[in-house]
């Protein structure tokens, strides 16, 4: 397994592969690498034929306040991980090779990028789209990978590339979770073992989510008060956003129909974190 660090040199190498006809496949990460990541990484040792992991904490995707700084680094437990998993090449560049100086363009999804996270998160998703949009255009990938934990920005990156034409498929894989279903999450080393206990209820809260849908309530209010009536129990635990969407475009329903999407954002102690489930309305 290659580690390149420098942009011209992955470019380099990911279109001699593509000259001597290999696919490729890509999975953008942020390293402190985990099962979530690690099935995204079996997935394209699986479909393609070259896989490339990048391992970047994106600054511009990180507010002034959020947790650029402490976020969780380990470039040697990543590299042994990601080989384990079949990755061929690691792209790890620094901040500098992303956006040397002078950098000013910008990729942004309008509406969707507003809504839930986005509304949560100024410019978070403007910071995604535009590193995500470098690395499709760095490594021309012909599968990237994304996990169905971040449901919102996987459906941006989907839009993104279908406006603007980027010669790539985009597969969303399965959330991975812990035994008692909190949702995997380089974040999830922030919380202490107490906070860890309350986080469960996130995904609690989507099970009822899912099964009063499931049991015939077509009223996303009533799906949602139920939800907040269990989190307001959750000592340590406080709502940012509770949601049920559209499952194709995130639209707020008035009546739940086809394939809707639950979404909890929460912090937990002062750890943020979300989860959603997918639910089929019969
Ligand atoms: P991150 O390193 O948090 O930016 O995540 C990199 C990719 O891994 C994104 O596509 C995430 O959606 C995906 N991912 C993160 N956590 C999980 C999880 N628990 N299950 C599946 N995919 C995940």
């Amino acid at each position: 397994m290659q580690v390149i660090r420098q942009v011209h040199h992955m470019a380099r190498l990911a279109q001699a592969f593509k000259r001597a006809g290999k696919t490729l496949g890509l999975v953008p990460t942020m390293g402190a690498l985990h099962d979530g990541h690690m099935s995204l990484i079996r997935a394209a040792h699986r479909q393609t034929q070259v896989t490339v992991v990048s391992l970047f904490v994106n600054p511009l995707q990180f507010g002034p306040k959020e947790d650029y700084a402490r976020y969780p680094r380990d470039l040697r437990r990543d590299l042994n991980l990601a080989k384990a998993g079949g990755c061929d090449l690691i792209f790890a560049p620094d901040a500098s090779q992303m956006y040397p100086g002078g950098f000013c363009t910008f990729v942004e999804v309008e509406g969707l990028s507003d809504r839930l996270e986005g509304a949560s998160r100024a410019g978070h998703f403007r910071g995604v789209t535009t590193v995500v949009m470098k690395l499709l255009h760095v490594v021309q990938p012909s599968v990237a990978y994304f996990g169905q934990k971040d449901y919102q920005q996987a459906l941006l990156i989907r839009r993104m590339v279908k406006d603007l034409n980027v010669p790539v498929a985009i597969r969303l894989m399965p959330t991975v979770r812990e035994p008692d279903g909190l949702a995997m999450s380089s974040r999830n080393a922030y919380l202490t073992s107490e906070e860890r206990r309350h986080a469960t209820v996130l995904y609690r809260a989507l099970c009822a989510a899912k099964a009063r849908i499931r049991a015939g309530e077509r009223n996303p209010r009533r799906v949602v008060e139920a939800m907040r009536e269990l989190l307001r129990r959750a000592r340590a635990v406080r709502v940012e956003y509770l949601a049920v969407a559209d499952a194709a475009t995130l639209e707020p329903l008035k009546t739940l129909r086809r394939e809707v999407v639950v979404l909890v954002a929460a912090r937990v102690g002062s750890t943020r974190l979300i989860d959603n489930l997918l639910v089929g309305v019969s």
